[in-house]
């Protein structure tokens, strides 16, 4: 079976180094890259399955290099897993809505490194259901059926407004996946709807509130936004 490749991209060589030595050890073939040019460079030659982009990188930095692979026809479904700070969740956010697919907070483990690397993959091999593509969901205790608006958790029919019954369809069409809360607003109410980020975590407490205990599949990521628990 060929090996996945993944390609790294991070300025600082300690980190390089152990984020090369447990991707290999993982059965991955691995690339490095140390700056940004080199990086986008890189991912045009090398094609890599998946990249890990750090954010803070000299030169053009990790969100224009994500910009920049999004914009190319050739890159721009390469799944991207950001590498950040502590106090970058702004970055975060712009990130996942440049397009990059998850993000990892540094320090990590090895775990996380290859649970991560494996998740992306896979999705990526397997694309969930789009929002929109009308197919009914059944995850956890929650079946979802968007054709008829309804949900049962727990086997218990439960009514929701349009806008909450979007927003749970949205999330878990992509369990594991991050979304912004711009994402949520331009995913429900198309592009350029106005309306703000509180809307969208009042949204979210309401719809909690109303599933009862399936409500806690729906997490919150501090600072960035929400997903669907895997
Ligand atoms: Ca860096």
């Amino acid at each position: 079976m060929n090996k996945e490749r993944i390609l790294v991209i991070e300025d600082e060589e300690d980190i390089l180094a152990l984020i090369h030595f447990n991707l290999v050890k993982a059965g991955f073939q691995v690339e490095c890259a140390m700056t940004g040019e080199e990086g986008f460079t890189k991912v045009r030659e090398y094609k890599p399955d998946l990249v890990f982009l750090d954010l803070m990188l000299p030169g053009i930095d990790g969100l224009e290099v994500c910009r920049r692979l999004r914009l190319a026809p050739d890159t721009k479904e390469t799944p991207i897993i950001m590498l950040t700070a502590k106090g970058e969740e702004d970055d975060v956010v712009q990130g996942l809505e440049l397009g990059a697919d998850d993000y990892i907070t540094k320090p990590f483990s090895p775990q996380i490194l290859q649970a991560r690397a494996r998740a992306v993959l896979r999705r990526r091999a397997k694309p969930g259901k789009t929002a929109g593509s009308e197919q009914p969901i059944e995850i956890h205790d929650l079946y979802i059926h968007p054709g008829r608006n309804k949900v049962k958790a727990c086997g218990e029919n439960i009514e929701l407004t349009f806008s909450e019954f979007q927003l749970l369809y949205l999330l878990a069409c992509r369990p594991g996946w991050v979304f912004t809360r711009t994402q949520i607003v331009d995913a429900i109410h198309g592009e350029g709807y106005a309306v703000t980020d509180r809307a969208v975590d009042v949204q979210i407490v309401g719809l909690r509130k109303k599933l009862g205990s399936c409500g806690e599949y729906i997490e919150t990521v501090r600072g960035i936004g929400y997903r669907f628990r895997e």
